[in-house]
């Protein structure tokens, strides 16, 4: 496809903000929606999803290759539809005001907050999870009363079609509205005055987005990648730990912002944990080949990406452990069998890029203070994962790394947790959403002091008494 002409960028341009200056119109006219009027939106967004998640279902399927329906119906719309629920639910409780204590020198005002919304969210959303990543943060825009304009990813090209249809079939343009197309697009949404901006995908497109939201001064909610490690304690269970970590490395064939990047284990058990995580991923997938459950990667290019990766740590020295008996994969269908790398080094780009992809190198510590440190010389990952059983040690991971969350004795499980904040620090991004994070998010908490009849304020009015200077 031909690059767009500068015409055509300044058609679109002019169309997105088109687009942008009507919903903020809208806004206007009902800038704090009741709880009827959001718990409404709440419930058409639940209809879409209900209506259309058999289609869409098929669609990602598509776009993927393989796409395991099950992946999609668990990790997309389930989790999509109880975040709305959950939402729709709570929203009495996440509007209402709060009071705050009043400093005593101002008693008997009082001190409250508000949570209004803050006007036209804007949401740029990859292709991994291409139905949760726009619906995630749509939802918690819709409860905190904003207007939404969405940019999905252009990877997954049927699925986008029919969301921005679905949304039009379910929602007024002024409430919210889908705008498809590729990075250009993208660029040119990025550069939108929106009231805030939520983009979810690479670190390298989350600074350029910052940079262009900055020129406008939008606050930038940035879900970004990078290295999540897995950390397995002297303390740990093998046989019980392994089914974990291989299905949260696995779902989505690793193409999981959250997937454990690389696993750190004790030196001694590197060998005993290769051997029980190739046994569990043996029992999750006794098949690649024909297995519906088994995602595809995303495309040509990211496959090749991906063995390229493999093939150059084999050239720099890793040892490559792929699954038993060897895979036949029918070539077209683009996946990729689960490969273990160990003998990994910082020189491999392995080791220095985010995989996003069913690669798991193994990296060896001595004492668990260099597994802290090898974390904590790396970028902040967005998330971090701990097996074992010791207290003191899962305690001292706790307090010496900072990610953008945790679990424990698992993988994955806190981003489906509705009350807890989900976000990325540092590289791997800034604020967080989910629940009633996600209303803040999308919320200006605005503070009101509201004076009383009696105020003694005027004590302190010129002309100022000399005692009151007097330190
Ligand atoms: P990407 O950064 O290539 O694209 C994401 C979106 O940005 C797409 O809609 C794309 O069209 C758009 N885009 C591309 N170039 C742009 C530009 N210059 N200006 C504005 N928009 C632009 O990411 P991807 O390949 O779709 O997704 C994979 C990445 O996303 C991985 O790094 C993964 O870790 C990350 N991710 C993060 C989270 C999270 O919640 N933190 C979730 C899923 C994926």
């Amino acid at each position: 496809m031909n690059a767009p002409t500068e015409a055509e960028l300044s058609t679109r341009r002019s169309e997105l903000l088109a687009v942008l200056h009507h919903q903020r119109e809208a806004f206007r006219g009902d800038m704090s929606p009741s709880r009827p009027i959001r718990a409404d939106r709440l419930n058409r967004l639940d209809r879409l999803l209900e209506t259309h998640a058999d289609r869409f279902a098929d669609l990602i399927q598509k776009d993927f290759g393989v796409r395991s329906r099950t992946e999609t119906v668990i990790a997309e719309v389930m989790l999509s539809r109880a975040a709305i629920r959950h939402a729709g639910k709570r929203l009495r409780a996440w509007m209402k005001p709060r009071r705050a204590p009043t400093s005593l020198a101002f008693w008997p005002g009082r001190s409250l907050v508000l949570r209004q919304p803050l006007g036209v969210i804007g949401i740029i959303s990859p292709w991994n999870y291409t139905l949760q990543l726009a619906v995630g943060p749509l939802t918690d825009a819709l409860a905190a009363g904003n207007r939404v304009m969405i940019k999905p990813s252009e990877l997954t090209p049927l699925f986008s079609e029919a969301f921005r249809a679905a949304v039009a079939e379910f929602f007024a343009p002024e409430e919210v509205a889908v705008v498809t197309g590729d990075a250009g697009t993208g660029k040119e949404f990025s550069a939108l005055p929106f009231d805030h901006l939520v983009f979810t995908g690479s670190t390298a497109v989350g600074r350029i987005v910052a940079e262009a939201a900055a020129k406008n001064l939008t606050p930038v909610t940035l879900e970004l990648g990078g290295k999540s490690p897995a950390i397995i304690d002297a303390s740990c269970d093998l046989s019980s730990v392994c089914d974990r970590l291989a299905w949260g490395k696995l779902i989505n064939a690793g193409q999981t912002c959250i997937a454990p990047d690389y696993a750190l284990v004790p030196r001694t058990q590197v060998e005993a944990f290769a051997q029980a995580l190739q046994s569990s991923i043996r029992k999750l997938f006794p098949s690649f080949q024909g297995n519906p459950d088994y995602t595809s990667i995303i495309s040509e290019r990211h496959l090749e990406r991906l063995r390229d990766l493999v093939t150059e740590a084999k050239t720099l020295g890793a040892r490559v452990i792929e699954p038993e008996p060897p895979q036949d994969l029918p070539a077209g269908a683009r996946q990729m069998a689960p490969i273990l790398l160990i003998g990994v080094n910082d020189q491999m780009r392995v080791m220095r890029e985010e995989i996003f992809g069913p690669i798991l190198p193994i990296v060896p510590y001595d004492a668990l203070d260099d597994a802290i440190d090898y974390v904590n010389r790396r970028d902040r990952p967005l998330a971090l994962y701990w097996f074992g059983a010791d207290r003191a040690n899962r305690d001292a991971v706790l307090a010496k790394t900072i990610s953008g969350g945790v679990s424990i004795n698992d993988t994955l499980a806190h981003f489906a947790q509705h009350d807890l904040p989900f976000g990325g620090v540092g590289a791997s991004g800034q604020g967080h959403y989910h629940g009633e994070y996600g209303f803040l998010r999308f919320s200006k908490e605005k503070p009101v002091f509201v004076q009383s009849r009696f105020s003694g304020a005027s004590l302190i009015y010129p002309p100022y008494k000399p005692s009151l200077g007097a330190l």
